[in-house]
């Protein structure tokens, strides 16, 4: 009895190596048909025994390759076509509307690694060596579908050794885009500090050696260019920052294996998964011994292990087993990708530039990742090895552009089931970033043939993402920052009532006008109510005072103490003479915006206990105060919420002052300010869940990568009886915001409110 099925995959088939896997697939089993990637995904016909053809079915999903990620199947019975013995595969049919994936960048695989170091393969020590199991995707992709002509490969003719696999489906390098080898394919170049170009018989080995001598080097990575010295050389990594005008900064660290990670770092069974996955993210581990210079003040260490092929052979030619490998790019600004634009930008810096002619289309800095407790990843910045996988759509979405905020930005689109969520671009306020931006839009627009027909914005009036959604002549949605938090968050675990949400980050656009970031909300996708908030502090100087967290101090102690505030050691602490003039900026009102930044009052504690008076890199203070506290200390400060829902801190403030006048130790009363927060979280949730009826918290923003503020409010709340919810693949930052904002606007467009 002979059946014929077709059976259409979807989800990331297309380029992973799916047509060879169902090739030989319904080879094996002497079935024939078809297989062709269309616009969805994959499209199959298979005919033959009924017995065969289940056994087929069951195995496609079973036994799909590493790199898919399959999301639906559909079969269903067809007429059998008369006279079919072969099994084809055919050309790609021209999409249809629906939107095709596209895989990200995904390390190298163990398969091509054992012949990159087998002395008898043709690809002996090659480092641009792949197959259809890994190498690059994404970063070389310069419009779908995702053939070589339209990559960064297209310039390398392939030859006949290379042109024979790629043409063979029994070939695990059959259609591997980015297929090369050391006659064909792209090559390595080095140059010296001044780009004289360096003659040398074994370039890695010769920057193997560089890096063991104390040198720095640029390396050209899969989605830019790293800066690598010897992580336990201080004396290199005092020079870098010096080239680098870095400070303190933390810079990531590249491990050759987990074993030389553990040597110092706390790396548990969860660490090393996260670690070892395809997607290799900076993972932050707790420190285990102190490495000078890498992550002053800090309890953690960024740290990944070597994904691009080039990596593997530096460490197995004697690089040192820890390098720094942060990215290279200048202070905020996005990572450098191009040659030119290393030479250009940032001179000076690499005694040794390591480059090759595989050209990047689109950059894409490393992921940052942190393991939170049983419940899994928290994502601090989603990019290399995650973009541009779509996440997880809860509902039916039109063509949606959100433009996200101006920190940390990342935008989305989204059209029908797909979610696309753009890589990490950086802060805005840079015009390189600001390009990137929207290069990066352009790029996604045409990538997955999204013509947006709404603009999603944050709701303030000044941001650079906000105006250029609102310039695009489509029908805006403006959405709340805090608002869009929670959305975010919602959309992310399928909440679609109402919810608590807490919002707690450094700055947002509030409802009402002035500056908003510790929020309690009741909200659904469509609407918000503000149940309560943190107590509004001054920020003398405005932006400056983020930047220079003793402002804040200054600002907070004078409200509390008046002039009295000039008696405090504080006072003496910060500089009698500075304070001075803050505090007639504050008594004439000059330049001192108000704002319930959740953030702003870790600044504030961080001063007044002088653990750090300024914020060279953003956060610095609240993670050097994260990062004193002694976490075994319990109970907490006294504070007091107004009918309103405004809270005060006026009595902890006092309380902080006179703990640490009576020489308290600073550990614990971060930890105390710590668990007072994490009280308060709980106590506006009780209060605001009994009022409106809402057991589930959503919890957002950027202060909640604070683990142990996250773990103290999270575990209070469950033990409260609320359900509490995080982001699950997006970063809780603003970095997650635009997912929201496109919640927000589809729900406002299915309502028919635009
Ligand atoms: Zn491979
Ligand atoms: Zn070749
Ligand atoms: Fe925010």
């Amino acid at each position: 009895m002979v059946v014929r099925r077709r059976i259409e995959v979807g989800g990331v088939v297309q380029g992973v190596g799916f047509r060879p896997f169902v090739f030989n697939l319904a080879k094996s089993l002497g079935l024939s048909g078809f297989v062709r990637n269309d616009g969805r995904g994959v499209c199959i016909e298979v005919q033959g025994g009924e017995t065969a053809v289940r056994g087929f079915l069951d195995a496609v999903r079973r036994d799909a390759p590493p790199l898919s990620r399959i999301t639906v199947v559909e079969s269903f019975e067809v007429a059998p076509v008369a006279d079919e013995n072969i099994f084809l595969i055919e050309h790609s049919s021209p999409a249809d509307g629906n939107v095709t994936p596209v895989s990200p960048d995904m390390d190298v695989c163990d398969d091509c690694l054992r012949e990159m170091f087998d002395p008898a393969d043709r690809r002996h020590r090659y480092p641009f060596i792949n197959c259809t199991n890994c190498g690059p995707r994404y970063t070389i992709v310069k419009k779908t579908p995702y053939d070589r002509p339209f990559t960064s490969m297209s310039e390398f003719a392939m030859c006949p050794a290379c042109e024979k696999e790629y043409h063979d489906p029994e070939n695990r390098r059959f259609h591997a885009q980015p297929n090369a080898c050391p006659v064909c394919g792209p090559s390595l170049s080095l140059y010296d500090a001044r780009w004289h170009r360096t003659e040398t018989d074994d370039i890695i080995k010769d920057v193997s050696r560089m890096l063991r001598e104390g040198g720095i080097a640029a390396i050209k990575g899969v989605g830019g260019y790293h800066l690598a010295c010897d992580a336990l050389n201080a004396e290199a990594v005092e020079r870098l920052r010096q080239r680098k005008i870095r400070k303190e900064k933390p810079f990531a660290l590249m491990a050759a294996s987990v074993a030389d990670a553990r040597e110092i770092a706390h790396v548990g069974a969860a660490e090393e998964g996260i670690l070892t996955s395809r997607e290799k993210p900076i993972v932050l581990l707790r420190k285990k011994t102190e490495v000078a210079g890498i992550a002053p003040g800090l309890d953690e260490y960024g740290l990944f292990l070597p994904y691009a092929p080039l990596h593997h052979l530096l460490f197995a030619d004697g690089a040192p087993r820890l390098l720094v490998a942060t990215s290279g790019n200048i202070s905020d600004e996005p990572i450098v990708f191009e040659e030119a634009e290393l030479k250009e930008r940032m001179g000076g810096i690499a005694d040794c530039h390591l480059t090759h002619n595989r050209p990047i289309v689109w950059r894409c800095d490393d992921s940052v990742v942190r393991v939170f407790d049983a419940r899994g990843i928290s994502t601090v910045r989603r990019s290399r090895g995650y973009v541009p996988s779509m996440i997880p759509a809860t509902s039916k979405f039109p063509e949606i552009l959100a433009c996200g905020g101006d920190l940390k930005n990342v935008f989305c689109l989204t059209k029908g089931d797909a979610v696309i969520p753009g890589p990490h671009v950086g802060d805005l306020m840079n015009a390189e970033a600001f390009r990137a931006f929207k290069g990066s839009i352009e790029h996604f627009k045409s990538v997955f043939r999204i013509s947006p027909k709404i603009a999603a914005v944050d709701m303030h009036p000044a941001y650079v993402s906000s105006n250029y959604g609102r310039s695009l002549g489509l029908p805006v949605v403006e959405v709340q920052h805090h608002h869009a938090h929670v959305a975010s968050v919602m959309a992310e675990n399928g909440l679609e009532g109402d919810v608590i949400g807490v919002a707690l980050d450094g700055t947002g656009y509030g409802a009402d006008g002035t500056t908003w970031g510790g929020e309690f909300l009741t909200c659904s996708h469509a609407s918000f109510r503000r149940a309560g908030h943190f107590p509004a502090l001054r920020l003398p100087g405005g932006d400056k005072a983020a930047k220079e967290p003793w402002r804040v101090a200054v600002a907070v102690l004078h409200e509390v103490y008046g002039d009295d505030f000039f008696n405090l050691p504080q006072a003496g602490e910060i500089g009698v003479e500075r304070a001075e003039r803050v505090v007639s900026m504050l008594k004439a009102g000059v330049n001192c915006p108000a704002s319930t930044g959740a953030g702003r009052w870790f600044d504030a504690v961080s001063s007044i206990l002088g653990v750090s008076h300024f914020n060279e890199y953003e956060g610095r203070s609240p993670m050097l105060l994260e990062s004193v506290a002694d976490r075994g200390v319990g109970g907490a400060l006294e504070f007091s919420v107004g009918a309103d829902g405004a809270v005060s801190f006026d009595a902890m403030i006092r309380k902080i002052v006179e703990l640490r006048g009576k020489g308290e130790g600073v550990p614990k009363i971060a930890a105390l300010f710590h668990n007072t927060i994490a009280k308060i979280v709980f106590d506006l949730c009780a209060r605001t869940g009994a009022e409106a009826g809402l057991r589930d918290v959503c919890l957002g923003g950027g202060v909640f990568q604070n683990k142990t503020l996250l773990a103290k409010a999270a575990g209070l709340l469950e033990r409260g009886g609320f359900r509490v919810y995080l982001p699950k693949n997006l970063p809780i930052n603003d970095g997650g915001i635009a997912l929201g904002q496109a919640v927000v606007a589809a729900t406002r467009h299915a309502a028919g409110r635009i």
